[in-house]
């Protein structure tokens, strides 16, 4: 291996950690070397693991004095290549920042460390009747500080917002190496949003070190319905009824019927069968309040002309409701070696539209399309199925997320609900916002981060393509958008 000068650096940055957290064999290397869009892939000059909010600040002033780049990783579940590594840069990987610092029923609120998964939250919050209410399908796996950063949803975004409805305050380093706070213990914060200007930020602004986050009472009851639809439209159609009768349900979700039989495959969640597509729709609440919903929402759903209804009866039923919706993404590997997730969001009133274009663009480019997405969001995730072992095939399924990135744009909807702009789609950007506003995005960001050195090469449109390790032209590249050099 050639030692190049930053790798000489590098091995200064090791001196500030104990040998079992500095990671620079190639082998150790390269289990960070993609996150969840494996079409991308970069091998870091090195990775640091800080157990403590001084080492992330030791690791960030390291980086910013030596102008070396650097990426914070979670759990790496980014779908978008938003936690992709730079080549020549480090990865600071905050899985050992997994502490719940404080947990406060009255206040209702959690201090944690940025690495703790998500649903520990609620499951520590869970004896006090409280949970965490942004509920991405990862949760299981994925961490707060990746949640904060992309501003992360799940199911029940619909009802009760997204991470950034739910983080009251944060310690953050900055790019720069400077430790601010933002925001507070309290619902009530002082002048702009500056927490809510971080949630979202992609990793771009610096680090968030803790976070303080709002609980909410678990609700007394719940009542889940599942509908069966002869058509993806009129499942996506019943999405708009539901809304328009005044109902806001905790969850509005579809699965259409490759994604359906990828759930039963997997995990035999005894759907209804004859369904092209189903509606799942959970109302949460006071019993008193369910009850009068229930009824309402029953009157809608018939007015909808479904073929088929169930109604859970009891919480296993409920669950195995839920089962199957949450199956579905790693279900899907079961139809086809490889699959492109993609997450845009289309307004509601126009999902049945959107859906007939989606089922289009699969029929004449002959790529399979599973769609499973929080319809009450309008936040569509098309599930691109092909065999990357088929020469040009992974090409293929990158034109049609690029198409139904545009889709999304034409139709006054937006390239990301909830999984980022990260590396998939950041040529996108400048296709959603005019050059001011793009250019404005930017002044604040190096307001945090001057050298441009945290998560470089994300949400902001580069020169470089995107899968640089792939052979033969980016689709946006043959599009003349962006270039190698
Ligand atoms: C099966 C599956 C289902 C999913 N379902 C959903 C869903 O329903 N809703 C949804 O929103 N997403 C979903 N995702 C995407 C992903 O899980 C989430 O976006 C999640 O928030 C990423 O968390 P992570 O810890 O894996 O972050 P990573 O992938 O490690 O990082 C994501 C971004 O956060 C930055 N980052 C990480 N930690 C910090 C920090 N402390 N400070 C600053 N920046 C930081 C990284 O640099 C990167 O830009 C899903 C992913 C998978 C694989």
């Amino acid at each position: 291996m050639t030692i190049t000068r930053a790798d000489d650096r590098v091995m200064d940055l090791g001196k500030l950690f104990p040998a079992d957290r500095f990671v620079c064999d190639a082998a150790s290397r390269s289990a960070f070397e993609s996150d969840g869009l494996a079409a991308f892939r970069a091998k870091p000059l090195a990775v640091v693991i800080p157990e403590t909010a001084d080492e992330i600040v030791a690791a960030v002033r390291w980086c910013f004095e030596n102008d070396v780049p650097f990426v914070a990783r979670g759990s790496g579940t980014s779908l978008s290549g938003g936690s992709l590594p730079v080549a020549d840069g480090i990865v600071i990987a905050l899985n050992r920042m997994n502490r719940i610092l404080d947990l406060n029923p009255d206040a209702r609120t959690a201090v944690v460390e940025p690495g703790v998964i998500n649903l520990k939250v609620s499951q520590a919050a869970d004896p006090y009747g409280l949970y965490f209410a942004p509920d991405p399908s990862s949760q299981t796996v994925c961490t707060i500080g990746g949640n904060v950063a992309f501003n992360a949803g799940g199911a029940h975004c619909l009802k009760y917002g997204m991470t950034s409805n739910h983080v009251l305050g944060m310690k953050v380093v900055t790019a720069a190496g400077e430790v601010v706070t933002m925001g507070g213990a309290s619902t009530e914060s002082i002048g702009p949003d500056y927490t809510g200007l971080f949630c979202g930020s992609e990793g771009l602004f610096g680090i968030a070190l803790e976070i303080t986050l709002r609980l909410l009472p678990k609700p007394e009851m719940f009542h889940t319905v599942l509908i069966g639809y002869d058509s993806l439209r009129a499942a996506g159609d019943a999405v708009s009824a539901v809304i328009e009768s005044g109902l806001l349900p905790g969850a509005i979700e579809i699965m259409d019927a490759v994604s359906i039989e990828a759930a039963e495959a997997a995990v035999k969640c005894n759907y209804p069968t004859g369904a092209a597509a189903v509606l799942i729709v959970e109302l949460e609440g006071p019993k008193e309040r369910i009850a009068f919903e229930r009824e309402l929402l029953q009157r809608v759903i018939t007015a909808t002309s479904p073929v088929v209804q169930m109604i859970a009866k009891d919480h296993e039923q409920r669950m195995g409701i839920w089962k199957g919706r949450k199956s579905v993404f790693s279900a899907v590997g079961r139809l086809s070696p490889d699959f492109l997730v993609q997450d845009g969001v289309v307004p509601r009133n126009r999902l049945g539209e959107a859906l007939v274009a989606i089922e289009k663009l699969s029929v004449d480019s002959g790529i399979r399309i599973a769609n499973v997405f929080h319809a009450g969001d309008g936040n569509l995730h098309p599930l691109i199925m092909f065999d990357g072992n088929i020469d040009g095939m992974l090409h293929r399924a990158e034109a049609v997320a690029a198409d139904l990135s545009q889709l999304c744009i034409s139709m006054g909807g937006s390239i990301t609900g909830e999984h980022g702009v990260g590396m998939e789609k950041r040529d996108f950007l400048a296709k959603m916002y005019d050059a001011n506003t793009v250019e404005m995005f930017d002044r604040l960001r190096r307001a945090f981060d001057p050298k441009l050195i945290s998560n470089p090469g994300k949400m902001f449109p580069g020169p470089e393509a995107p899968s640089l390790g792939m052979a033969g032209l980016h689709p946006l590249e043959k599009a003349g958008v962006i270039q190698r050099e």
